[in-house]
């Protein structure tokens, strides 16, 4: 899969993003688009899918780097959400990038995202049943 994707093909475009730290294994990025001023993403240089492709070695440095940057944007923010989506089901799109990587939103109780999702929380989450709890600890034991 290396070099399909858009971040190994095309890299970081310098005149969308601007990359804040690169370190062995990995490198930190404005997002672009992004959700909210000053979310990141942490990439691992070399092309994987899924966290589990990643070896110690770069999974120690991407996650010593998302460490970092949590701590570096709650000097404007007053949270974040780190997040890593794996949807191989969805098509590559601008905002969709089949190479790994670790979101960093930085948020607060006034950001775009809260204001939104606060409006539908109440039919997103939804109480479990005692089936679906046993047969989630099944597969996942
Ligand atoms: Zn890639």
């Amino acid at each position: 899969m290396t070099g399909t994707c858009r971040f190994c093909r095309d890299g970081i475009d310098p005149k969308k993003t601007r990359i804040m730290r690169k370190s062995k294994y990995s490198y930190v990025a404005l997002a672009y688009p992004r959700l909210v001023k000053g979310h990141l993403l942490v990439i691992p240089k070399r092309h994987v899918e899924r966290i589990s492709e990643l070896n110690n070695e770069e999974l120690i440095d991407i996650m010593a780097l998302t460490r970092k940057y949590c701590e570096k944007v709650l000097s404007f923010s007053k949270g974040y959400t780190v997040r890593n989506n794996y949807m191989p089901f969805l098509t590559e799109t601008e905002r969709k990038v089949n190479h790994m990587h670790i979101q960093i939103i930085p948020r607060g109780d006034s950001d775009k995202i809260y204001a939104k999702s606060i409006t539908l929380e109440n039919t997103l989450f939804e109480r479990p049943s005692k089936e679906e709890i046993e047969d989630v600890i099944k597969r996942l034991k």
